[in-house]
Formats: structure tokens, C-alpha cells, sequence
């Protein structure tokens, strides 16, 4: 939806320096840990006396209760902009608790905290199709520094977040800092990581998928949902994020840094596959699918267009100068149908079921392989860091040293002709490091041009990062690394949860692997538990 952005002249006229309540946002704002309260006090009511948001047009809107209960967010950094995100849910976890009239929504973007010097301003609409939700696509800002925003509706206030643009295009960047994460099951673990990964000093963090689950609550539970069923209907997915969204600290680590997101699976169901086939069984799917995309570009900082029915083009590119370009992929949308596991004496010489290795079959679809086989084949980044969900790397699970079994068919594995053609294009691309989720323990692989030869070239690195609470607390016995004979590629193996920290310079890479204590209390400690580098030209990651 277009913006009416406000110039500074046309500022004076509209803005009325109305206050925001103070008790509202003393209320609301997720709680910064490394301040006092009384310190945080202070912080909001200054605040709210120099809120220069504008008196809305509609500001007859009245909210009983406060209606920015899930935060604020940012995403999708441009040299001259990003996208600003929230959602007005006064009863977040029933419905939404909005009437069916649409409602303005005033933001700003100022160049300090303070929300003193506005560089950008707008009223945009938040319309009960789109759950109350806005994506404001802000644009004219100045490239790689820090900006702050906020929102009001009626004479509600939201909390301030902080964003961060991207270095101009093509430019000679020095240094950018990002963290991944992914699977943040809510009943399974408190988000003591996302806690943590907000203190952090970032420019951006990648979020790999498994952002809610779907079904009802299993395994080891720390914490319920309001409401515990599956996911089946748009109303039943929006309750869910807002469940998820509630959560003061992924509030908090929304408000910290702009996210460059994708999905994985348990936004729409367990292992899913495409979906896309037209006989009758697939038009439950199809419709379940058009629901779980729609709340998801709802709750999420993404740029436009909406989704159209059960289509959503989540593939795309985000670069920070010519230092770095994320290749950001969907795994699920496209993909062939999983192939059911064989028995061992159908598993071909080479260990793998005969399905796995159907040319037909595809992971991304033929066209987003074709835009990411020319885009890496185009790119002139130092570093080209495909940003993916599912695990790339042959990993052979058979305990026998002389038999071979790779039975991963829901991730690579059981997508071999597509990956063969990605890790080719991998071998001609500059410094590529492949990042991946969906595990729930953190991995580190080289990559070979010919994965059934451990004397073939290693043509880049893969960084596979733990689960943010999902699985909950490791048990000590499973965080030993394992030096497999059976899997000379894997260079690391730990079973923490946590998340990846990254520094990527012009001559290096290094990734921190940071573990928090634990999920099951509602805070932690995080420490580094493994830290590798890439090195410019030397495919592969090695241990510092
Ligand atoms: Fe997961
Ligand atoms: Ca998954």
C-alpha cells in the first residue's frame, strides 16, 4: 500500500505534539535488561513528552486497551530505507480484539533515540483484511547508519525500535555484523536467546524458519498457549503468532535490529511439500497454505506485494555494498514431494533411495533455481552467502563403516540433482558460505564439488545453527563432538540452543556459536562455545 510521506514543511502543519499516554508506554515497552526499572521509568515518560507523532486523521479511534501488544518490527534493509512492521491487536491472543474499520497509523523515523530529529514521516492504513497490520516501505533514508521509529494509532503510542540501512550499492563496505537463528518453539523453551542476541552489536539478524509451530504443544513444556490446538484456519495462524508475538523478548529482539527473513516448514505444517497440486486431496492444503502465508507476511517486516491466495515469493536478494549478498530462499513453497524412505535394500550403491535422485525432482522449483544460479553466477560480492532453512550437507547416518545411508528426505538429501546444481555454481562463486536451520543442533561442513568423493575439492562452507528453544535444554552426553570417519565433511557438532554470530570482513568470515545456559528459566547467560573462520579465496571453515 503506497505511503503519503510526510516533507518536514508539510510536518509543521499536520503534527500536533500530541503526547503519548505515559502509563501506556511504561507498560508496553519490552523491558530493556540492562536498565533499571525506574531507570527504563524515566527513559519512557521523556519519551512521551517529546512525542512529536501527528494527531492522526481518524483520531476519533479510541482504544480501551493498548493496542500495540506485539511489538514493533523492521526488515529488508535498502541503502535508503527499510520496511517498518506492527500490528494493532488490542486482545492479541483472540482474534485481535479490532473492529472491522480500518484505522490510520501514523509512523516516524528520526536519526536519534530520542525521536528528536524525524527524518521521515507518513500515515499509512491498517485494514482489518490484513489483521490490523502495517508495512510501511519507508524509502529517502541516508545509507548504513542507525535509525529509530514508532508508531501511533488514536492516542496510543508503540514502542520505539531501532533499524539499521544498508551500506550504499556496490560500495567498498569494511565490515557488517549479523546473526541466525531459527525454530522457536514456544512451549518448549522461554527465548533466553533472543534476550541475549538483543544485546548483541548487529546490523542485522537472518531468521531461517520455524518461526512458530503449528500444531499443539509436545515434547518437554516450559510454557502453554492460550489456545493449543492446530493451525488450520487464518484465524487459528494468527492467534498463534500473536501468542509467539507476545513474547517480550523476540519483542525485544524485533525493536533491536532489522530481520532478513524466511520460513521453513512449521509456519504451515510438519514437513510440508509444495502443496500446489490440483486434485481434490491437495484443495484443503491449498487453502490451509493461502491462510498460514497470509498471516505470516502479516506478522512479519516484509516487503510487498501481499501474498495472492497460497502464493507468497519470499526468494530474493539483500546486499550490503559489494562486501556481502544474502541469497535468500524458500525451501518449501516449490518443492517436489517428499520421497518416503526406502528400505536398505532398495538404497542405491551410492546410499541413497532411488527417488532422492530423480533429476525431475526439485527443491526450489525451476525458476528459483534459475534466478539463483544466475545471481551467484552475476554476483560481484566478496562474500555470497546463501540464506536457506533446511540442511544442505551429505550427512551419512549409518553406523555401519561399511554401508552408506543418506535418508534425510525432508532436507537436501532427498533433493540431490538441485543441490549438485547449486554446489557447481557454488564452485565458480566467490567466498560462498551456505547457511542453514532447521536441525536443532549447530553443524559445520565443508562442502565438496563430489560428496561421494572426500578427495574432491571443498567449494565453500556450510554454517548450520541451532534452534533458538526448540527441543529444549541439550542433554551433556549428545554436545560431545563426534569425529566421524563416516563423515570427514562435518567439522563441528554441538547440541546447545542458541544462535550463530557473524562477522564478515573483506579477508574473513568468522562465526561465534553462542549457547545460553538454558530455556527452561525466563532468563540465561550466553557464552561462546566454538568459533570458526572463513578466510577470503580458502573455501571452507576452519576452528580459531
Ligand atoms: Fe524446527
Ligand atoms: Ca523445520
Amino acid at each position: 500500500m503506497p505511503e503519503r510521506a510526510v516533507t518536514s514543511r508539510d510536518r509543521r502543519h499536520s503534527f500536533g505534539g500530541v503526547p503519548g499516554k505515559q502509563f501506556v508506554i511504561v507498560a508496553s515497552v519490552p523491558e530493556h535488561r540492562g536498565l533499571t526499572r525506574r531507570a527504563f521509568i524515566a527513559r519512557a515518560a521523556a519519551l512521551a513528552v517529546a512525542s512529536q507523532l501527528p494527531a492522526c486523521a481518524r483520531a476519533q479511534v479510541k482504544f480501551d486497551k493498548y493496542p500495540f501488544t506485539l511489538g514493533v518490527a523492521s526488515g529488508d534493509p535498502l541503502p535508503d530505507g527499510v520496511v517498518l512492521w506492527t500490528r494493532l491487536a488490542p486482545d492479541p491472543l483472540h482474534g485481535g480484539g479490532m473492529s472491522a474499520a480500518p484505522v490510520d497509523v501514523a509512523w516516524e523515523v528520526a536519526r536519534d533515540e530520542a525521536m528528536k530529529d524525524v527524518a521521515r514521516s507518513g500515515v499509512t492504513t491498517a485494514s482489518p483484511d490484513l489483521a490490523h497490520s502495517v508495512h510501511v516501505e519507508v524509502s529517502g533514508l541516508e545509507a548504513d547508519r542507525p535509525y529509530w521509529y514508532r508508531f501511533r494509532a488514536g492516542d496510543a503510542e508503540s514502542p520505539t525500535g531501532r533499524t539499521h540501512t544498508s551500506p550504499p550499492a556496490g560500495s567498498p563496505a569494511q565490515r557488517i555484523r549479523f546473526a541466525f537463528a531459527s525454530c522457536q518453539n514456544y512451549t518448549q523453551g522461554y527465548y533466553t536467546a533472543h534476550a541475549n542476541l538483543a544485546r548483541e552489536d548487529l546490523d542485522a539478524v537472518v531468521f531461517l524458519g520455524d518461526y512458530i509451530y503449528e500444531g499443539t504443544p509436545r515434547g518437554i513444556l516450559v510454557r502453554d498457549y492460550a489456545k493449543s490446538g492446530w493451525s488450520f484456519t487464518l484465524a487459528d495462524y494468527r492467534d498463534r503468532y500473536a501468542q509467539y508475538k507476545s513474547d517480550r523478548d523476540l519483542q525485544t529482539a524485533h525493536a533491536a535490529f532489522p530481520w532478513i527473513m524466511t520460513w521453513d516448514d512449521h509456519e504451515v505444517e510438519n514437513n510440508y511439500a509444495g502443496g500446489i497440486e490440483k486434485d481434490d486431496q491437495h484443495k484443503a492444503a491449498l487453502l490451509e497454505r493461502a491462510a498460514a502465508y497470509q498471516a505470516y507476511y502479516e506478522h512479519q517486516p516484509l516487503r510487498g506485494p501481499r501474498p495472492q491466495g497460497p502464493d507468497l515469493r519470499l526468494y530474493r536478494s539483500i546486499s550490503y555494498g559489494d562486501l556481502v549478498t544474502f541469497f535468500v530462499l524458500d525451501t518449501r513453497q516449490y518443492r517436489s514431494p517428499e520421497v518416503s524412505l526406502c528400505r536398505e535394500e532398495e538404497e542405491t550403491p551410492s546410499g541413497y533411495c532411488p527417488a532422492s535422485l530423480d533429476p525431475k525432482r526439485t527443491m526450489l522449483g525451476a525458476q528459483q533455481r534459475e534466478w539463483l544460479l544466475g545471481e551467484l553466477g552475476g554476483s560481484r560480492a566478496q562474500w555470497n552467502v546463501v540464506a536457506q532453512s533446511v540442511r544442505f550437507a551429505q550427512q551419512d547416518s549409518n553406523p555401519d563403516a561399511a554401508r552408506h545411508t543418506f535418508d534425510g528426505v525432508d532436507n537436501w538429501m532427498g533433493y540431490v540433482a538441485d543441490r549438485q546444481s547449486i554446489v557447481d555454481r557454488l564452485a565458480k562463486t566467490k567466498n560462498p558460505v551456505v547457511i542453514s536451520g532447521d536441525s536443532h543442533v549447530n553443524f559445520v561442513y565443508d562442502l565438496r564439488r563430489d560428496f561421494a568423493d572426500p578427495r574432491s575439492p571443498v567449494v565453500g562452507a556450510e554454517l548450520l545453527g541451532t534452534s533458538i528453544s526448540s527441543e529444549g535444554d541439550a542433554s551433556p552426553a549428545s554436545t560431545q563432538f563426534d569425529p566421524s570417519t563416516k563423515n570427514p565433511q562435518l567439522r563441528f557438532f554441538d547440541n546447545h540452543r542458541g544462535y550463530v554470530r557473524c562477522s564478515i570482513e573483506r579477508s574473513r568470515l568468522t562465526a561465534d556459536f553462542r549457547a545460553v545456559s538454558t530455556v527452561r528459566q525466563p532468563t540465561a547467560s550466553v557464552s561462546t562455545i566454538a568459533s570458526f573462520a572463513i578466510d577470503d579465496g580458502r573455501p571452507g571453515a576452519h576452528r580459531i
